[in-house]
């Protein structure tokens, strides 16, 4: 088995990546204006392949399709059952091509493949999960009312749905979305990011060769200024689930309004790792390093801001230091590599040039060796900036890059201040072994996730989201199922002789 996996990735290495058109009503077409992006390798600077580029007529024939095969076709109306059978298929069928997707999304983002791998198979697992959530727990709840009325809800499809998509973990987040919503019955329009297409359209393949019927899954690749907020503004569109930039989701929301679009905004983050002087220390450093420098720092949980307690913090500083000198820098398609290329050249400039801001603001910056031969690659070395301040631009604000800011703290109180004193609220990191501290402090700070003593890891059921600027909605779990691709319709029966007021009969 090893060794089939070695020789599968072997002959991947030398596989031509073709150029990739959009994905409507079953079908793989150009874009009606002929026009393409160029997709090009982090790690090289050379396209890889043209990504046919949708505009407003191809999202309006794509969410035509999505209606069609809403209104008239079999998804919405058929068995559950029968659903998940599709929804179940397209997790095998992830899975006998896992080792592709990997590859495609490494060449794609420069995520590095031993990270990319797990990702395949989180989505496989996204698939299974969201079958048997919707099976086991997408039941409605029943009231009898005395003997006179039973009043039941039943949960119902949207319709039509947007996802919109970040390009940090394309393939499992986009499997985020469009797990729960077929599961629920929905039809998808999905609009990946132009930086990273490639699994979009491999999701696309997967999902026609399940048999799924045709216009319920849609992919219409282009610019989020153009297709995606064409998809926004479409009033057939019933909802949109986004996953990006904080001020891209205030847009959206801006934009939806006018269709009345219900919406669910998971944005940007600025997490703190809050380490007690009484915590453990070997398995806080691995957490602090493997959150901020795994998915190469483009990590909306990323924790970018680790709070030491002043009685640890040269000797943490000491390790970090240690653990930056050798992190593997490299190939994102070498198994060994554990920080590959940034996206593109434009966010390399943005990572770049607020580490130049930290110098400015009085940080020591501490970083990891590019080697000469990777020149060519939009790599930024593992980067500390140390005797930073919370209040300081590199520790407001999201650089989402390899870039750790490392700030001292001496009480409780004082950092669990300072952690909250950020705009976002997405995730924060507790390390202690005094557990009325951890809870106290878990509850203390403002985030929609917290882990007590442990790395980013997440059980599905657990809803995923953050509080304050970093996000409006949860998913995962039956949150997603529930609050956001299902409504409830109330249903009232009259089971009895009931009295109703007779306006107008004469007595
Ligand atoms: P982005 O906001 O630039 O783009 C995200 C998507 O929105 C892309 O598909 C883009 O084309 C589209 N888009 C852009 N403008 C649009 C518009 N006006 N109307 C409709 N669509 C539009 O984000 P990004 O740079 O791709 O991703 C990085 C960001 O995503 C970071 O801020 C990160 O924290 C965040 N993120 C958040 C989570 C989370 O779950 N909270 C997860 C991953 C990434």
């Amino acid at each position: 088995m090893q060794n089939q996996t070695v020789k599968q990735e072997g002959a991947l290495l030398h596989k031509k990546v073709e150029d990739i058109k959009l994905y409507i009503n079953g079908q793989f077409v150009e874009a009606k204006s002929g026009s393409t992006i160029e997709n090009v390798n982090p790690f090289t600077n050379e396209a890889i392949n043209l990504t046919a580029e949708g505009r407003q007529e191809d999202i309006k024939n794509a969410v035509e399709a999505a209606k069609d095969a809403f209104e008239k076709g079999p998804w919405g109306y058929m068995k559950q059952s029968e659903r998940m059978k599709y929804i179940n298929r397209i997790a095998d069928l992830i899975d006998e091509e896992s080792a592709e997707l990997a590859y495609l999304e490494s060449l794609d983002t420069g995520l590095p493949i031993a990270q990319t791998k797990k990702m395949a198979a989180r989505a496989a697992e996204n698939f299974r999960f969201y079958a048997r959530m919707v099976e086991s727990r997408l039941h409605g709840e029943s009231y009898p009312v005395g003997d006179e009325f039973i009043n039941y809800t039943v949960y119902k499809p949207l319709g039509p749905v947007g996802l919109i998509t970040p390009w940090n973990a394309p393939f499992m987040l986009t499997t985020w979305k469009v797990a729960p919503a077929l599961a629920t019955g929905n039809t998808v329009i999905l609009k990946p990011a132009e930086l990273s297409p490639l699994t979009a359209n491999k999701l696309a393949e997967i999902i026609h060769k399940a048999g799924v019927p045709e216009g319920v899954f849609n992919v219409v690749h282009g610019y989020g200024e153009t297709a995606g907020a064409s998809l926004v503004a479409h009033p057939d569109v019933k909802a949109i689930s986004f996953t990006g930039e904080t001020v891209t989701g205030s847009t959206i929301m801006k934009n939806a309004a006018d269709t009345l679009k219900k919406t669910s905004m998971e944005l940007g983050g600025k997490s703190p790792l809050i380490v007690f002087e009484d915590a453990d220390f070997d398995k806080a450093l691995d957490a602090a390093v493997w959150g901020i420098f795994s998915f190469n720092g483009e990590r909306c949980t990323a924790n970018s801001r680790v709070f030491l307690h002043k009685n640890i913090k040269d000797r943490f500083i000491a390790a970090l230091k240690e653990r930056v000198e050798n992190i593997i820098i490299g190939d994102p398609l070498s198994g060994s590599t554990q920080l590959g290329p940034l996206i593109d050249q434009g966010h390399f400039n943005k990572v770049t040039q607020y580490i130049e801001i930290a110098k400015q603001e009085g940080c020591e910056v501490i970083q990891g060796n590019v080697p000469e031969e990777f020149s060519k690659g939009n790599f930024v070395p593992p980067t500390l900036l140390l005797n930073a301040k919370n209040e300081m631009k590199v520790c407001q604000e999201e650089i989402f890059g390899p870039v750790m800011a490392v700030i001292e703290f001496e009480s409780e109180e004082e950092v669990v201040r300072a952690a909250n004193d950020v705009k976002y609220g997405l995730a924060g990191y507790v390390w202690t072994n005094d557990i009325k501290r951890g809870h106290r402090v878990a509850q203390a700070i403002d985030a929609g996730m917290i882990w007590i003593n442990a790395q980013n890891v997440r059980d599905l059921r657990i809803p995923f989201g953050g509080m304050k600027q970093s996000g409006l909605g949860r998913e995962g779990g039956h949150y997603a199922i529930f609050e956001f691709y299902t409504e409830p319709k109330a249903i009232h029966v009259a089971i009895g002789d009931i009295h109703i007021p007779q306006f107008g009969k004469k007595k």
